[in-house]
């Protein structure tokens, strides 16, 4: 059986930016993997140059190819049969489509940014696996540094008792722990909120302002659904930015991000962040897809949470959306189940009837500026949608697989309408919630 101390390697002098993976540095935020417009900043990080794969579904190597040496560590996770490799942040030049063939145990895998400071490698394995061996070989005989993990096939028993084996109270580094979630908060927060925040310091009056929580999907090492060179992580973000920036402006709210860079936000903490802040609205933004065997399919959609999905199509989105923790590594058997409690129950019809509104007063607005799905309201069980006492909705703008949409989410003028109708839609919803907690009183 593997000790835990054979995952952890750690080679060679510490090197600046493996200091980087002890330590949130928000500083370094932005400095994303593909940023081509900060080259001068990425390039202070290790690079990883070429991925190559061997072996066989006995044993599979995996091997990366550095520019220096760096500290890493190396875990398993089940349902599904992942394996996590954590790393100071890289600079990935990896050839395009990098990852998506696998061979032998592993079945695909996928590299970048889970927090500022840390890089992350998540492997598919096609069946129960153990890591026999994971190093760093110096450079040497004209090679460079690289990044070796070795895979061996082992049965459904062998594995969970290797997973039992380890202790690893810090099996999360840094994500999803109560201090990780507040810092992630931190960092997200974009400069006004964090001024507003630091204000505490005076002696000035709190914020009382409605809070609105604006959380782009995706993100880092989840990509969301890709298109034409498009990945919706990137078009969400563009259109969450200018969101927060058109309700800010207005001045009535205070707006909180889940993400303003591409950094990889687990579902769970977008939750508690909007949770935490005690939001009046959560608003995740998303991009559909289509398979293309599945035929064509365009115009905006909004989703409000729901036990029982309205139709096929929202219960496959809402399962694809909901696997974004799976893509990015997250242990989800270490994610706390839902606490089933009549309070909650009963916050929840409230908040379901708040949520239910706001998407009708989105589709009234969204109509004006933007094509909509042809039944535009539909439910699903999102998770990304379960805060129980905050309303809340998840906008798919659109199909980044259908070409007139895509068109639109890469079109500043369509953006600028639909931000701004979205923004009207905000309004309305705290305009009627304001007359209403009047009109009760
Ligand atoms: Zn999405």
């Amino acid at each position: 059986m593997a000790s835990r101390a054979n995952h952890i390697v750690l080679l060679g002098a510490a090197v600046a930016c493996a200091a980087a993976f002890c330590c949130l540095r928000p500083g370094t935020a932005g400095a994303a993997e593909g940023d081509l417009e900060r080259p001068v900043v990425a390039a202070s990080f290790p690079i990883a140059s070429d991925v190559r794969l061997a072996g066989d579904n006995k044993r599979t190597r995996f091997i990366l190819d550095l520019d220096k040496n760096i500290q890493f560590r190396a875990f398993a996770l089940a349902d599904p049969y992942r394996v996590v490799v954590d790393l100071p942040q890289l600079t990935f030049q990896l050839a395009s489509g990098a990852g998506t063939a696998g061979r032998g145990l592993i079945k695909a895998f996928r590299y970048g940014l889970v927090m500022p400071g840390g890089s992350r490698i998540v492997f598919d394995l096609a069946g129960p696996a153990r890591i026999e061996k994971s190093y760093v070989l110096d450079a040497a005989n004209g090679q460079p540094p690289r990044l070796v993990l070795e895979l061996e096939a082992v049965d459904r028993t062998a594995f969970v008792q290797s997973l039992a084996a380890e202790s690893r109270p810090d099996l999360r580094p840094a994500i999803g722990t109560t201090d990780a979630v507040a810092a992630t908060a931190a960092v997200v927060t974009s400069p006004a909120v964090a001024e507003a925040t630091g204000a505490a310091k005076a002696a000035e009056p709190p914020d009382v302002r409605p809070v609105v929580v604006i959380d782009p999907g995706h993100g880092g090492i989840d990509n969301g659904t890709q298109a034409s060179g498009e990945s919706e992580k990137n078009l969400v973000l563009g259109f969450a930015l200018a969101l927060r920036d058109r309700v800010e402006k207005a001045g009535k709210y205070r707006v909180v991000m889940t993400r303003t860079d591409d950094t990889f936000i687990p579902l769970g903490d977008r939750v508690r962040i909007a949770r935490n802040q005690s939001a009046a609205l959560f608003v995740s933004i998303h991009a559909d897809a289509l398979p293309r065997r599945e035929g064509d399919a365009q115009g905006a959609t909004i989703y409000t949470l729901s036990d029982k999905a309205s139709d096929a199509e929202a219960e496959r989105l809402a399962e694809l959306e909901n696997k974004a923790d799976a893509i990015g590594g997250v242990n989800l058997t270490e994610e706390p189940t839902d606490v089933a409690d009549i309070l909650i129950d009963l916050a929840q019809r409230e908040t379901r009837t708040f949520s239910n509104r706001f998407a009708r007063l989105l589709k009234n607005e969204m109509k004006t500026t933007a094509r909509m799905y042809k039944h535009p309201l539909k439910s699903a069980g999102f998770k990304v949608l379960k805060a129980p006492d905050v309303p809340s909705v998840l906008i798919e703008l659109g199909y980044v697989s259908n070409k007139s949409d895509l068109e639109h989410l890469v079109s500043d003028n369509w953006r600028s309408k639909t931000v701004g109708s979205v923004a009207q839609a905000i309004d309305a919803f705290f305009a009627k919630r304001m007359v209403s907690a009047g009109s009760a009183n």
